[in-house]
C-alpha cells in the first residue's frame, strides 16, 4: 500500500481522535525520494482531530489567569489575545514576586523581566531583561506583530516598548526592596525548591477554531546575576507551539530547561504521538537522568495537544497546573518524578 493509500484510509478509519500509533505510522512513512512528508502527516492529523471547546491552561495555581482568559475564549476571543489578556492579570498583581510588578529583583537590586510569545501562524516574540514595563508578553506580541525582528533585549526593547504606546513603570516595590537588602546580609544565591509556590507564569490557550497560542512570562530567578536570561523569553525551551501538534510551557531552574530544550522536545514527542502526560515525563526524565542535581532543583513542564488534552509532570512534589474549560477552573495537582525525596 502506497503512503497516500494508507493515510487516506486512515482517515477514513479514525472516527474521532486518531491513536497516536496511527499518527505514528503516518509519521515514520516516507516519500519515494525518502524524505519525511510533513503535510500529509498534519492532514492526517487534522481530518482525525475532534475540536475541543476553548480550554485555558497555565502553570502553577494562578487561577485568576485561566479565569480571565477561559472568559475571553468563551466570548469568541482568539487564543492570543485570550492568554495575553490571562498573564497580564499575574504581570499587574503585586503580590507576584516573580512576575512583573513586585518581582524579585537581580542581586543588583534592579528588576528585569522576560517574556515570549507564539501563535497559531508559528510566528514569536520575544522580550529579555526589560526594565521598567509591567506588560512584557504584551510586549513580546508587539515584537511579533510589528518588527522584522523576533527577540529585543534590556534598553532596546524598553525604547521599542515606548514606541509603542507602553508606560514607564517602577517594578520594585519597597517590600521587595527591604527583602533584597536583607539578602545582600548572606549574599547566598540558592534558588529554593517550590519556596513560594507560584513561579512564572507559563500559558497555553486553543480557541473556538481549534487554533494553540501560548505565552511566559517572568522576572526569572530572585537574586540573578545582572544580565542573566533563564529558559522562559527562549523560544524551544520555555516555550513551544505549533498549531498541528500542541504547545508546551515551563517553569523552574531555567539553565536546565535550555540544556534540553524542553518545550520543543515535548512538542515533538507530541508530534510522534505521544500524550501531552507521557511526553512531559519524558522531558522531565532528559533532565533527571544527567545525575543527582535534580535533587536541588525543580522544573516542571504543562502541555496541550491539538485535541485538547493536557498534561503536566514536575521534578518534586508541590506542582500544580490551572485548567479552565466549560466554566470550569481547576487547580490540578502535577504528577512528579522524585518519590523518595519530595
Ligand atoms: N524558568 C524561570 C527562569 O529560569 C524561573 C521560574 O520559572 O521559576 O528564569
Amino acid at each position: 500500500m502506497n503512503r497516500r493509500k494508507f493515510i487516506n484510509k486512515s482517515a477514513v478509519a479514525g472516527a474521532g481522535i486518531a491513536t497516536g500509533a496511527s499518527l505514528m505510522a503516518c509519521n515514520n512513512l516516507s516519500t519515494s525520494t525518502g524524505d519525511v512528508d510533513n503535510n500529509a502527516f498534519a492532514k492526517a492529523q487534522k481530518e482525525n482531530i475532534k475540536k475541543p471547546s476553548p480550554i485555558a491552561i497555565c502553570t502553577w495555581g494562578f487561577s485568576g489567569a485561566t479565569a480571565k482568559a477561559g472568559e475571553l475564549l468563551d466570548g469568541g476571543s482568539s487564543a492570543l489575545d485570550a492568554i495575553i489578556a490571562g498573564v497580564a492579570v499575574e504581570e499587574e498583581n503585586i503580590e507576584n514576586t516573580t512576575v512583573g510588578i513586585g518581582a524579585t529583583p537581580d542581586r543588583e537590586g534592579n528588576v528585569t523581566l522576560d517574556a515570549c510569545v507564539m501563535n497559531p501562524e508559528g510566528d514569536c516574540g520575544a522580550v529579555l531583561a526589560v526594565e521598567n514595563i509591567v506588560n512584557v508578553a504584551a510586549l513580546a506580541r508587539k515584537v511579533m506583530e510589528e518588527t522584522p525582528h523576533v527577540i529585543l533585549a534590556g534598553k532596546g526593547a524598553e525604547e521599542f516598548a515606548y514606541e509603542q504606546g507602553f508606560t514607564k513603570q517602577k517594578l520594585l516595590t519597597e517590600e521587595r526592596k527591604e527583602a533584597w537588602k536583607e539578602w545582600l546580609k548572606t549574599s547566598d544565591y540558592k534558588p529554593e525548591i517550590n519556596i513560594e509556590n507560584h513561579d512564572t507564569i507559563g500559558m497555553l490557550a486553543i480557541d473556538n477554531n481549534g487554533d494553540i497560542a501560548g505565552a511566559c512570562t517572568t522576572s526569572g530567578l530572585g537574586y540573578k546575576m545582572k544580565g542573566r536570561v533563564g529558559d522562559s523569553p527562549i523560544i524551544g525551551s520555555g516555550l513551544f507551539i505549533d498549531n498541528e501538534v500542541g504547545g508546551a510551557v515551563a517553569t523552574g531552574m531555567g539553565e536546565e530547561v535550555l540544556k534540553t530544550v524542553g518545550s520543543f522536545l515535548i512538542v515533538e514527542l507530541m508530534r510522534s504521538g505521544m500524550s501531552p502526560q507521557a511526553a512531559c515525563e519524558e522531558a522531565i526524565h532528559r533532565i533527571t537522568k544527567k545525575g543527582a542535581r535534580y535533587k536541588d532543583f525543580q522544573i516542571a513542564y504543562i502541555a496541550m495537544n491539538k485535541s485538547g488534552e493536557t498534561g503536566s509532570h514536575c521534578i518534586h512534589k508541590g506542582f500544580t497546573m490551572m485548567k479552565y474549560q466549560n466554566k470550569k477552573n481547576e487547580n490540578i495537582s502535577s504528577s512528579f518524578y522524585d518519590t523518595k525525596n519530595s
